[in-house]
């Protein structure tokens, strides 16, 4: 397993994680981030200011065929910050403790 940093340059980091097996595959656990509708998006909406905004990167977000995964994603790693998946960080805490 290996993880690296590929900056967007426009704020939202992407971890990438492989793996590479021993016949020399190398598979990418987030290659559902190549289908992100933000990415081809201004992804500040999805970063909005505290009391701003989300109903911009939740429209985009309602038209992702990657939603499951992007929300399985943050919920797997904690992630505190910006949209994923649909929801907010505190909507993101109420799931959690739902589940
Ligand atoms: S669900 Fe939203 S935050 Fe996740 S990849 Fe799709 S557009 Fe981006």
């Amino acid at each position: 397993m290996s993880y690296s940093i590929i900056s967007n340059g426009r704020g939202r980091d992407y971890w990438m994680e492989s793996s590479t097996f021993s016949n020399g595959a190398i598979t990418n656990e987030l290659d559902w981030q190549d289908d992100a509708l933000c990415a081809q998006t201004d992804l500040e909406a999805f970063f909005p200011e505290k009391g701003g905004s989300t109903a911009a990167a939740k429209r985009i977000c309602a038209k992702c065929e990657v939603k499951p995964e992007c929300l399985a994603y943050a919920l797997a790693h904690d992630e505190r910050f910006g949209i994923y998946g649909g929801l907010s960080p505190s909507e993101r805490r109420k799931l959690r403790r739902r589940s």
